[in-house]
């Protein structure tokens, strides 16, 4: 069983005993309306995998395995990003699409969950091949597609351009319908959302921000007269300059290095950052715009070489990719890939507090381990739905053909991030369970109670 289903399975547990919940259900009749649930919600409503036919440049024609997984629409059309990587996976795409159910639930954005993943590298392919191969996703799944029904979004390794070409490609087979809805990430002068791109790693920074600086000072109080892993990091840390490193420099991990970088409230340093190649290091911090401005000239990547931080105007140590798993630093932010803590490398964390700006990027095993130890790990559902959520409102703005100001965007994010967390951590305080199985329950308490007026269980 993997780790979603295994933190399921554990909140459907907890739930089935508190007779608060859904209490009509009593005896047999909710023993069996709880198997229902479980079978519900470990299992994907559509698994959707074609081979792209895709001649190359070269005259070589490839086939291209492309999914589109539809895991849950209880709460709304199925939504996720499509991934274009070349370790794409069905299991992996199962397991994302899962996920996007529960963050949806756990934030009360009226989606389902879905995901999408191409099996390529795209940097080893041109724009041209690039554009047929987003034509052609579209071409397959067309039929399972729509503002109504499924509506995909970027992901690692794909961005604007991408979702451009393949709301396009949707106006050009459905002519006449409504299309601006059928894919959010889009560019703005496309009906994308100001603020989309720098929505998840706002998010992120926003979440981490919240715990140490924001929350309510009466429920700040409280937990100071408890002895928890969260009252324990909130204590020890709070409104006190923290040493951050940041795992990946895309879309996610930049904008959540930027933040950390001029957020004024907590004069934090962000010592080290990250990407596919190197990891780089400076204990009195890191020139973050200057690298952010790097990167955008060399095709996303950090220097490497000296020269490289010269260029950049950057002075740091060069080490290895993995480096930045094991440092010494009070925060490490995770936004690079999934299964980056496991069992072969759990024992060399040192960060007190993790947060997952990435799907996923923690072993279900390196999860129980770290949690034991202490480790306040602020998971993904809760930390990195900014861009699921601003994809609503995107979704919401080409419905009303209405768009908002930048400040509107990220205040309406905020204020959902908000509510979110005021409604969860209040739960956590006597970390009866970890701030991820508490998610999970606010999440499952959610589809269950959906399902179950919906006549769904029996
Ligand atoms: P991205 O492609 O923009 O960036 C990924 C970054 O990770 C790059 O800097 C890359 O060099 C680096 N990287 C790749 N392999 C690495 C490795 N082995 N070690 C260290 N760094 C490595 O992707 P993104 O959009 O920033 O997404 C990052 C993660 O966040 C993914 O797990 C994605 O599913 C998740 N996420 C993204 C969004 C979004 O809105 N973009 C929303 C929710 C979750």
């Amino acid at each position: 069983m993997n780790k979603t289903k295994q933190i399921v399975q554990k909140s459907l547990d907890a739930l089935m005993t508190d007779n608060t919940f859904i209490p009509e259900l009593t005896g047999t009749t909710r023993e069996q309306a709880f198997t229902s649930l479980a079978s519900i919600l470990s299992t994907p409503n559509h698994v959707h995998k074609s081979f792209l036919r895709i001649p190359l440049e070269n005259g070589q024609v490839v086939r291209i395995p492309a999914y589109r997984v539809q895991h849950n629409n209880a709460l709304g059309p199925y939504k996720g990003g499509i991934r274009f990587h070349e370790t794409v996976n069905e299991d992996e795409v199962i397991n994302l699409a899962s996920l996007m159910t529960l963050k949806n639930a756990l934030h009360d954005v009226p989606f389902g969950g879905g995901k999408g993943g191409l099996v390529i590298n795209p940097r080893t392919l041109s724009e041209k091949e690039l554009h047929l191969i987003c034509k052609k996703y579209v071409r397959y799944f067309a039929d399972s597609l729509g503002p109504d029904k499924d509506i995909p979004a970027p992901d690692v390794g794909s961005g604007e351009r991408e979702m451009d070409w393949m709301m396009a490609e949707y106006k050009s087979i459905r002519p006449g319908t409504p299309y601006r809805g059928s894919f959010t990430g889009k560019s703005v002068i496309n009906g994308g959302s100001l603020g989309r791109r720098e929505a998840t790693g706002k998010g992120v920074y926003f979440t981490f921000r919240y715990l140490f600086h924001d929350f309510p000072q009466s429920q700040k109080n409280l937990l100071t007269t408890t002895d928890s892993i969260f009252a324990n990091a909130v204590t020890k840390f709070e409104n006190k300059p923290m040493k951050l490193a940041v795992q990946g420099f895309g879309n996610v991990g930049s904008v959540a290095a930027l933040e950390a970088y001029e957020c004024s409230y907590l004069q934090n340093k962000v010592v080290a950052v990250s990407d596919r190649n190197v990891t780089l290091f400076n204990e009195d911090g890191l020139n973050i715009p200057a690298l952010v401005k790097f990167t955008k000239g060399n095709k996303g990547d950090l220097p490497v070489s000296d020269e490289e931080l010269t260029i950049a105007g950057v002075k740091a140590d060069i080490l290895d990719r993995e480096a930045i798993l094991y440092l010494d630093v009070d925060g490490l932010i995770l936004a690079a890939l999934e299964d980056q803590i496991r069992t072969d490398n759990m024992e060399q964390i040192k960060a007190p507090i993790i947060v997952e700006g990435a799907n996923a990027p923690i072993t279900s095993d390196a999860d129980d381990f770290l949690s034991k130890k202490g480790v306040l790990i602020i998971p993904d559902i809760l930390a990195n739905a900014g861009g699921v959520i601003v994809s609503y409102l995107e979704w919401l703005q080409g419905r009303e053909t209405q768009f908002y100001s930048e400040e509107q965007v990220f205040s309406q994010l905020f204020k959902k991030m908000t509510g979110t967390l005021d409604s969860i951590l209040p739960a956590f305080f006597g970390d009866t369970f970890t701030l991820r199985q508490n998610c999970y329950i606010h999440s499952v308490m959610r589809l269950s109670t959906v399902l179950y007026r919906q006549g769904k269980l029996y």
